[in-house]
């Protein structure tokens, strides 16, 4: 027997990832009146904060689980479908956009990709993630001011973040692993004028304190090392794939090409947060993502209508208004905060 065709589900917008990006880039586009689903599939970046810093609003007691869990909440209280599926394949549909899930079709007007990257993990024995294992120094590297840390890598950032760090500690080691250092001429200068010790032993092992945080790296050498915590600087791994199949431009490193709204060179698809340049930062991505659901309500919205369209057919009849979905324009109506 044939197996059965995926739901076809229809949306003004179609967001792909429920990190801080897409989540944001989908309240905007629900609370400007679209229809819009918002597909996960678990996991991303965002979800492996230990503990949110950097986001004025949100005390650093709350986990990136927690954070994303509310800002899902928000999205469904507004009447924006949360889907936990995962997105396998992108294309154009006449004029719209389909996107196929495992569990259904995803099809719009408008895309938003914001799928992220994954951080290249190094091999264990590691430190747990979060408590001695870090991949964010604008994150991060507060946390160990004046104390040893570690920067496990060896590539050209890595030699570069093990000196930045010297901003916050005047202990740190560079950790190769074993790896023959790939960093240039330049940078291995630089790691001889600074006061950086690079490592070529093994680590061999873990040595944790009662709380779970690291207290000490043990080497194929003999040595056992105290650290407080460091950095795993291995690559970014962008999931561009999506972009690519809708024929969007994608860099050399592998972020998506955009303009400063989020604009891909695709009319109509949008990528914002860390799958695109520049800072890799929760508070960054909830601005990327707020202008892009900007940018396609001024796409999608319906008034004021197009003067040639107005011209070939009639004025608008204020029946025609509001321009807004009758599900969304319910929910908004029964939820106005004046009434409070
Ligand atoms: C350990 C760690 C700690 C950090 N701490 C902080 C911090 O304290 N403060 C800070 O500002 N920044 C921090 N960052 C950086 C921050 O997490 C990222 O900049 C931010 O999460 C980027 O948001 P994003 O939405 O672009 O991507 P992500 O948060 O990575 O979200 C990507 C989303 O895409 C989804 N996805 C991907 N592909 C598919 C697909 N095919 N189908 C469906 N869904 C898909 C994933 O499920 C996920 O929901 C940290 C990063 C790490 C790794």
């Amino acid at each position: 027997m044939a197996d059965e065709d995926p739901e076809k589900m229809e949306y003004d917008v179609v967001v792909v990832g429920g990190g801080p990006a897409g989540l944001s880039a989908a309240l905007y586009s629900v609370r400007l009146g679209h229809s819009t689903v918002l597909v996960e599939r678990g996991g991303g970046r965002a979800a492996m904060m230990a503990n949110v810093h950097n986001v004025v609003g949100t005390t650093e007691d709350v986990s990136g689980n927690e954070f994303l869990e509310t800002g899902r909440g928000q999205l469904e209280s507004y009447g924006c479908d949360v889907r936990r599926d995962v997105v396998g394949s992108a294309e154009r549909d006449g004029e719209h956009f389909r996107l196929s899930g495992d569990d259904a079709d995803y099809v719009a007007d408008a895309v938003v990709l914001a799928t992220g990257f994954t951080d290249a993990r190094p091999d264990p024995p590691l430190p747990r993630t979060g408590r001695g294992l870090h991949y964010c120094l604008h994150c991060d590297a507060h946390v160990f001011v004046d104390e040893p840390v570690y920067v496990m890598g060896y590539g050209e950032t890595a030699a570069y973040v093990a000196t930045i760090m010297l901003n916050f500690t005047d202990d740190v080691d560079l950790l190769t692993r074993g790896d023959d250092p790939e960093w240039s001429d330049e940078a291995d200068e630089m790691l001889a004028t600074h006061p950086v010790d690079v490592i070529d032993a093994e680590v061999t092992g873990v040595r944790n304190g009662e709380d779970g945080w690291l207290e000490a790296l043990e080497f194929a050498d003999g040595n056992v090392r105290e650290y407080s915590g460091g950095f795993a600087m291995y690559g970014s791994e962008y999931n561009n794939g999506l972009a690519r199949e809708l024929g969007c431009d994608v860099n050399e490193d592998g972020t998506v090409a955009v303009d400063e709204h989020g604009r891909t060179n695709v009319e109509g698809v949008y990528a914002v947060g860390d799958l695109t340049p520049g800072h890799n930062q929760v508070p960054v991505a909830l601005g990327e993502g707020a202008k892009a659901g900007i940018s396609i309500h001024w796409l999608l919205r319906e008034f004021p209508r197009d003067p040639d369209l107005v011209s070939e057919e009639a004025p608008v009849r204020s029946e025609e208004a509001p321009g807004i979905p009758d599900e969304l324009l319910e929910r908004a109506a029964e939820s106005h905060t004046y009434d409070d």
